[in-house]
């Protein structure tokens, strides 16, 4: 499953580079006061080529000359950020996604609080946006270390608390995709030059199916989160969409024959919701494989998202809570828990398990790496936050080896491109996802292969703010064909 060692060499090229546009950009920038005008940046005629493309284009096309944040909708109809930056290259637009089942330590996600919206309006987070912009204006956005460091050193929090995390990514993707065009390449190219990722090879990831949704992110009473169709054993990408796609219908009907229609409706991510126990789960997902005819290509996954279920201050996970806690045999130890992941991975063909404990139950989480952690790959996502220091603590106490991407927990694309860097030297893999709260914006896409992380979960083949990720990668593995591969069991 892992270790995926991609190397990142000519990292230090690309800080060069980077310092040399930003002193050519200053020089042409100093017979002003400030670096602040839209007319001052169209004025500039200097012209500049981009080393690692050799395009050469003015240099008012990677010049931020304009930000308009909004408040738009997000996939669960509750405000989200979106940002228009805008060079002399045109407007680059971006937003931001929202978790449901959101750990504790991850950037603040501002919310307006109060009626609007049930509380959840982010026009403070918009204020925000236009407060930084005035200093952000001027700025390279081949730069992207610098326009984060700097929104992070306005915001003055460890967690974005001021600015709000969703201010500061929406400007942070935005600038990316404007960086992407500035450089005159794709934004999946732009994305491993940003980490220093020499690739003449791109990989593309293996697809992570979500079919059956439970947790925060449905109404039934599955406790479990998200169960994974993960193909493995195929060929390319667009053959792994192909049997996950066949597999979700396939699992359609059975479930439709077992428990009725209503149970196909779909959850937050596109999967079915059935009223059904965590094994049951499996099985469904495991018939469905086998019904449509990819037993050997196929292998199971689990976001277990403990966090939601673990009863405060006790050493008990409580499986039934999302049926009002009725249940007490339903209730573990985390001893216990252990053991019945221990008993799932020996049954079934799983090859990987997130958030298997709570986020600060961090002594359940070395033990289960060192009982199932050979075989399986164990995936913090609430308990590493895509967060270096949180990264490093796992890594000192071997309590996770992969690392779940979402740049919404960490808020910017820089300390999310350091992220993925850490935890690729440390050996571990690497699963970029999706937030249950999405939009159509399908920038991840492009960030797994730019950052090659050989893993992806973006939910069900189903709703279209899931599928428009998978159909980018169906894309861009189209565009690099000839130069990729498939990431596989390789992962
Ligand atoms: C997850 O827990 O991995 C997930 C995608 O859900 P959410 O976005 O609700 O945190
Ligand atoms: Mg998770």
């Amino acid at each position: 499953l892992f270790p995926y060692t991609t190397l990142f060499r000519s990292y230090h090229s690309a800080t060069m580079q980077s310092f040399l546009h930003a002193l050519i950009l200053a020089l042409a920038l100093t017979s002003t006061s400030a670096f602040s005008t839209r007319r001052m940046t169209t004025r500039m005629s200097a012209t500049m080529t981009e080393p690692m493309t050799g395009v050469t284009q003015p240099i008012s096309s990677r010049t931020i000359t304009g930000i308009k944040a909004r408040e738009i909708l997000d996939s669960r109809g509750n405000p989200t950020v979106e940002v228009d930056l805008t060079t002399g290259q045109g407007m680059f637009r971006a937003s931001v996604p929202s978790g449901a089942s959101t750990g504790i330590y991850e950037a603040v996600e501002l919310r307006d609080g109060g009626d609007r919206y049930a509380g959840k309006g982010v026009l403070q987070a918009i204020e925000n946006v236009n407060k930084m912009t005035p200093k952000l204006l001027g700025m390279d956005v081949l730069d992207q270390q610098a326009i984060d460091d700097l929104m992070c050193e306005l915001d003055g929090t460890p967690n974005k608390a001021k600015m709000g995390a969703n201010a500061i990514l929406g400007v942070s993707l935005a600038a990316s995709k404007a960086g992407a065009a500035a450089s005159g390449v794709p934004l999946y190219r732009h994305y491993a030059n940003l980490a220093g990722n020499d690739l003449n090879e791109y990989t593309l990831p293996v697809p992570c199916f979500n079919v059956i949704n439970g947790g925060s992110h449905a109404g039934n009473k599955l406790a479990f989160q998200e169960f994974f169709v993960i193909p493995t054993g195929a060929a390319t990408f667009k053959e792994g969409m192909q049997i996950g796609c066949e597999v979700f219908a396939k699992l359609k009907g059975i479930i439709k024959k077992e428990f009725g229609g209503d149970a196909t409706l779909v959850g937050d991510e596109g999967g079915f919701g059935p009223p059904c126990d965590e094994q049951t789960g499996i099985q469904l997902a495991l018939e469905a494989i086998e019904k449509a005819g990819y037993a050997s290509v196929c292998e199971l996954g689990l976001d277990v998202a403990a966090s939601e279920f673990k009863v405060e201050g006790q050493d008990c996970y409580d499986l039934d809570i999302f049926n009002g806690s009725q249940d007490d045999n339903l209730k573990m130890t985390g001893a216990e828990l252990l053991n019945f992941y221990a008993k799932l991975a020996n049954d079934y063909p799983i090859a990987t398990m997130e958030d298997v404990f709570d986020q600060d139950d961090w002594e359940n989480w070395s033990k289960i790496v060192a009982q199932l952690g050979d075989k399986v790959q164990i995936v913090g996502d609430d308990l590493t936050v895509t967060n270096i220091e949180k990264i490093k603590r796992a890594v000192d106490e071997k309590a996770a080896n992969a690392l779940l991407l979402k740049v919404n927990q960490i808020g910017s694309i820089s300390e999310s491109i350091a992220a993925v860097k850490l935890a690729k030297q440390n050996g571990w893999g690497v699963m970029t996802s999706h937030r249950s709260g999405e939009t159509e914006d399908d920038y991840i896409a492009d960030l797994a292969v730019g950052l090659c992380t050989g893993e992806i979960k973006t939910g069900a083949p189903c709703r279209g703010e899931r599928t428009a990720k998978y159909n980018q990668l169906l894309r861009i593995e189209e565009e690099v064909s000839g130069s990729s591969v498939y990431a596989g069991k390789n992962v």
